[in-house]
């Protein structure tokens, strides 16, 4: 059942410039920047910063991508475990400040799995994490660095987030399960 629109796609593009220029506020340039997105949604949009942050400095920052997915563990009654599928990071990120980047900040399970992968990978002078959408509920002492746009939202809502690279038109919609 739709409740609501969120985000249309000029909102978003205004949200992820912002987040492009706190990025590089934050870090003093795009010297040593990279950029991990995670799968599915998380890919297109660490490519659309990257691009961002291209075009305001002028300096090219290396991309990765991470493939997290949740799935239910039917052994135990712990919910659903995100599980590393997939490590597509093709540069050194030792002395790297590494900006990870989802659609949808939740529990925070995903992103704490995303940081074992990383840190497994080498030594990043930094993690900082960029989201489109922090739905609250955290289960674990994580938070974005970077959203945009929090969301509060109760369990029984989803928030729909699609994308012109995957689904032909930049929306975020919340549904009601
Ligand atoms: P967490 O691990 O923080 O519980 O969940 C985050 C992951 O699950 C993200 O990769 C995100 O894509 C997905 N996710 C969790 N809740 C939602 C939601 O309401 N909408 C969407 N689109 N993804 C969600
Ligand atoms: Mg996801």
């Amino acid at each position: 059942n739709f409740k609501a629109q969120i985000l249309d796609a000029a909102e978003m593009r205004r949200a992820l410039t912002r987040i492009a220029h706190e990025i590089l506020e934050r870090n003093k340039g795009a010297e040593n920047l990279a950029v991990v997105g995670i799968h599915t949604r998380g890919i297109p949009l660490a490519e659309r910063l990257a691009k961002k942050i291209a075009e305001l400095e002028g300096l090219q920052v290396p991309t990765g991508k991470l493939d997290i997915t949740l799935y239910r563990d039917d052994l135990s009654e712990v919910g659903l475990q995100p599980v590393i599928r997939r490590t597509e990071v093709p540069f050194d990120i030792a002395r790297k400040r590494v900006i990870l980047v989802d659609d949808v900040l939740f529990t925070g399970r995903t992103i704490r799995a995303a940081l074992d992968a990383l840190i497994d990978l080498g030594r990043p002078s930094a993690i900082q994490l960029a989201v489109l959408i922090d739905r609250g509920h955290r289960e674990l002492p994580i938070r974005a660095d970077y959203v945009g746009k929090n969301l509060p939202t109760s369990r029984g809502e989803v928030v729909k987030v699609k994308l012109e690279e995957s689904d032909g038109q930049d929306i975020v919609e919340l549904w009601e399960i």
